[in-house]
């Protein structure tokens, strides 16, 4: 299927892309044979991202890659599963808890594809939880001779695979691994005060924590604390439970929110925010985020209080995480366990883009790295001196990829080509 590019936008509309044409392959052959024959590829995933890492540029083709035959493959011995890259999240984790098997974490939520979540380093919260990218085993990628080239743990090339920012080729298929399934319960707590925050002690209190502000006042108002049943009890002295179900953004309909109130159920329909079901197909916000060494995490927070008025008057909601470090050479964890300070905007770019540099000075002594997928202002070159992988990654790119068929204006300022 063919149509003008111009008519394909992200989930939040904030970018429609620039490229020539928009194909959506049936087959692997037929994309193989696009891939071969074309010199300017991207992949769009979900388009979940928020910015331009997808777009391949007015002389480039767009590539979706879910029309072709989706494949779960459930191996129930070796605890894996090959799931084709244009899979989403939710189906992937039915289909997985079908089998008694669980994923070790998921995002906030899980309408995002599989291949475009662990290319930008797409994580949840946990101290212990690397980013999604950290349960994959294997990538098979279509590169731009349209030959499949599979790279697995164990390959020198491997941790420069995964979170390739879709620089490498196309990505038709993972392997990802499993464990036993697992329940979770969801506790929410309120009101948290940010002075003599124990960020650590509050990070590691449960699987997987989220610090939820607006930054009208100091603190949090909101604490959702992840825990599995297999794990020890809910000790959380820092603030009082809810009395009532809470949605992260104050005012929105709690009804889209998974569980809460300790009510024990399966892993993938608690550790998402919001529950699958509930699938908007377009979204009236913006994000940024930014990965920092986790023991920055209070200095940090003590620095965006500071400009806290300005945050909060273009702001959703702020969301404060923790992602263990990960080995891979572009992953914003890279080789250090981390704080992520996340922040859901109004739609309005003209009024954010300020703010999003604000609160990038505000950061800069805690060198910062941004999601890769979405708004940012960090300069390329300074982006660059915080990857200390990143000539090995350029060098994986130029093996891979050498007539740069899958770099668009994104990469190649990552890159620095
Ligand atoms: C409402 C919302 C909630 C979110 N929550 C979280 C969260 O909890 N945690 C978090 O870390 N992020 C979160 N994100 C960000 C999101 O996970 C990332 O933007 C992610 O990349 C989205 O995946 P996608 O498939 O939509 O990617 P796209 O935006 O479609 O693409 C992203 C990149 O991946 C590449 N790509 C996609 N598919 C392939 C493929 N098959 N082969 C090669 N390259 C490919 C693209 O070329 C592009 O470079 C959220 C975003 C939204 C809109």
């Amino acid at each position: 299927m063919t149509e003008p590019a111009q008519t394909v936008a992200n989930w939040a509309r904030n970018i429609t892309y620039t490229a020539r044409e928009f194909h959506r392959p049936d087959t692997l052959d037929a994309l193989r044979a696009l891939v071969a024959g074309s010199a300017k590829v991207r992949v769009l995933g979900s388009g979940h991202s928020f910015n331009r890492i997808a777009d391949p540029g007015a002389d480039g083709v767009l590539v979706s890659i879910a029309g072709l035959p989706p494949v779960i493959d459930v191996d129930g011995a070796a605890r894996t599963v090959r799931v084709s890259g244009g899979v989403r999240y939710a189906e992937l984790a039915r289909a997985v808890h079908a089998h008694g098997l669980a994923l070790p974490n998921m995002a906030s939520l899980p309408h995002i594809s599989v291949a475009g979540s662990v290319a930008t380093g797409t994580h949840g919260s946990g101290v212990g939880n690397g980013p999604l990218a950290a349960a994959v085993r294997e990538v098979e990628l279509v590169t731009a001779d349209g030959s499949t080239v599979p790279i697995g743990r164990g390959d020198a090339r491997f941790d420069g695979a995964v979170t390739s920012l879709g620089a490498l080729g196309v990505v038709t298929a993972l392997t990802l691994d499993l464990e036993p399934s697992y329940e979770v319960e969801q506790h929410v707590f309120t009101e948290l005060p940010l002075a003599g925050l124990d960020y650590e002690a509050v990070a590691a209190s449960a699987y997987s924590v989220s610090l939820f502000t607006d930054w009208r006042e100091p603190g949090f108002r909101q604490v959702w604390v992840k825990r599995r049943t297999d794990q020890a009890p809910v000790d959380f002295p820092w603030a009082p439970p809810a009395t009532k179900a809470l949605h992260p953004v104050p005012g929105m309909p709690t009804v889209n929110c998974t569980e809460q109130f300790g009510v024990p159920g399966p892993w993938h329909e608690r550790l998402p925010h919001f529950r699958a079901e509930f699938t908007p197909s377009s979204g009236a916000e913006l994000q940024s985020e930014y990965l920092l060494p986790r023991p920055a995490a209070l200095d940090a927070l003590c620095a965006l209080d500071r400009i806290r008025s300005t945050v909060a008057g273009v702001l959703l909601v702020c969301e404060v995480r923790a992602v263990a470090a990960d080995p891979q050479w572009l992953g914003p964890a890279h080789g250090r366990d981390s704080v992520t300070l996340h922040f859901t905007w109004i739609e309005d770019t003209a009024a954010v883009l300020p703010v999003v540099r604000r609160v990038e000075e505000a950061l800069d002594a805690f060198d910062p790295r941004p999601h890769w997928g979405k708004v940012f202002a960090v300069p390329p070159a300074v982006l660059r001196g915080r990857y200390p992988r990143l000539a090995d990654f350029r060098a994986l790119a130029e093996t891979l990829d050498p007539a740069g068929t899958f770099a668009n204006a994104f990469v190649r300022g990552v890159l620095g080509d």
